[in-house]
């Protein structure tokens, strides 16, 4: 698992995950409680068809301890209908001894059980060979003139769809579409004020007579692949619900994978308004989610069009903020003087010092902070530096990503 920070794989059910120099996503369906037969053929309809439909490589783990069940030879049958790689996998198997036993899986048709025991690690770097064998090879995103990738992401029904039809409809818009480099994506490619944008996945948005509830094409993973490959994601949100916990944990996506992000608070021509309840509305927003305070909003009507051109200005605001290079000096002058005035805590008896500050890299923009001790500089610390970045250089939308080194 790659730079999981704690807490947020929480109700996660896929990581992103590099086993040598191959990245691939794993996900857990969660697993299913064998309670009635119906219960068990709706798990097995739901559960495991989305993931085995998004999935490239199927992991079916069994546990060597007790052997292969009913499920287990139900399931099994299943797999083995499906045109895709799968990997049976004994697990429980600890030691050598209980690895004696796996061959006993062989009658369940899915080939040589790889053994391995979870709970020990034990033979697991060989299962990922073998995982890593299996996966298809990426075809590079070919080297093309620049364009600007946004991916319009949001919950069901918060108009993803109206939106990219509204932004596509437009008169004198140009519009072609292209294969996205993952599995069945289609992507569109438009001009627009003479830049060039590449709106992310969009078959099942573009579609006419959308089939609603359509789980198969509205995965988390699918938007993830799509957050993966975008500069920029336009987040949607409904304006008459508000921030709801699901919109925040895209948010959080979003930012674990370092990309741009615009806040469209769709449906706008809903709200009854008066003077004041942009401001509102802005503060309360806000208030939820202080910090993601660094997200621009725009309020739109994918209905009306109200707005359309201008979160697309935003789009592109962030992008070039996403490429922006400060100066080392500039950068260490004014940091200098607010590290000064406030410096941090001592801890364990030592003085914390940092020394200076560069900025090594953009698309994602990052710092590095040269420091005498950086295991004991704490998290408050570095979001007070962040915020000091933010609070003289901008970087509008844009995730920042601080990282701090040890120097004498
Ligand atoms: P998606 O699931 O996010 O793609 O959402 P859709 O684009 O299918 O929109 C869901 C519903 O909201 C549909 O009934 C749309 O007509 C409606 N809708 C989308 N955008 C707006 C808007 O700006 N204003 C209003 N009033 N309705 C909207």
């Amino acid at each position: 698992m790659v730079d999981g920070e704690p807490g947020v794989t929480r109700d996660r059910n896929y990581a992103p995950a590099d086993w040598s120099g191959k990245l691939f996503y794993l996900v857990d369906t969660g697993g299913f409680v064998p309670a009635s037969k119906n219960g068990i053929e709706k798990m097995v309809k739901v559960q495991v068809e989305i993931a085995i439909s998004e999935a490239d490589v199927i992991l079916f783990l069994v546990d060597n301890k007790v052997g292969a069940q009913e499920i287990d030879l139900e399931i099994a049958k299943k797999l083995k209908k499906i045109e895709k790689k799968v990997i049976l996998v004994a697990n429980k198997a600890d030691n050598e001894k209980e690895e004696i036993d796996v061959h006993l899986l062989n009658r369940l048709g899915l080939g040589t059980p790889v053994p391995v025991s979870s709970a020990t690690g034990r033979n697991v770097g060989d299962l990922l060979d073998k995982i890593t064998e299996a996966l298809p090879e990426i075809t590079e995103e070919e080297a093309e003139e620049e364009s600007i990738k946004v991916a319009v992401i949001g919950r069901p029904n918060v108009g993803k769809s109206s939106f990219v039809n509204a932004l596509l409809g437009q008169d004198k818009l140009i519009v072609a579409e292209a294969p996205g480099t993952t599995r069945d994506a289609i992507d569109t490619k438009f001009k627009l004020n003479d830049l060039n944008f590449t709106l992310i996945d969009t078959a099942g948005l573009r579609k006419k007579s959308k089939v609603k509830n359509d789980l198969e094409y509205y995965t988390s993973l699918r938007t993830l692949r799509s957050i993966q490959r975008c500069d920029v994601a336009l987040i949607l949100i409904e304006a008459p619900q508000g921030l709801l916990n699901q919109d925040m944990k895209i948010f959080q996506e979003v930012e674990e994978l370092w990309k741009g992000m615009v806040v469209g608070i769709n449906k706008w021509d809903l709200v009854e308004k008066d003077s004041k309840t942009l401001d509102h509305y802005t503060r309360r927003m806000k208030k939820t989610a202080p910090y993601l305070d660094y997200l621009p909003f725009v309020f739109v009507s994918a209905k009306t069009k109200q707005r359309i051109a201008n979160a697309m200005d935003l789009v592109v605001k962030v992008y070039s903020e996403r490429k922006k290079r400060v100066e080392t000096s500039k950068l260490n002058d004014i940091l200098r003087k607010e590290i000064d005035r406030k410096p941090p805590a001592a801890a364990m008896g030592k003085y914390i010092k940092i020394y200076y500050c560069t900025q090594t890299d953009i698309e994602p923009p990052t710092f590095v902070f040269f420091c005498n001790y950086p295991k004991l500089l704490q998290k408050t610390y570095l979001r007070y530096l962040e915020n000091k970045i933010r609070e003289h250089f901008g970087f509008i939308g844009v995730p920042l990503r601080i990282k701090v080194r040890k120097r004498e």
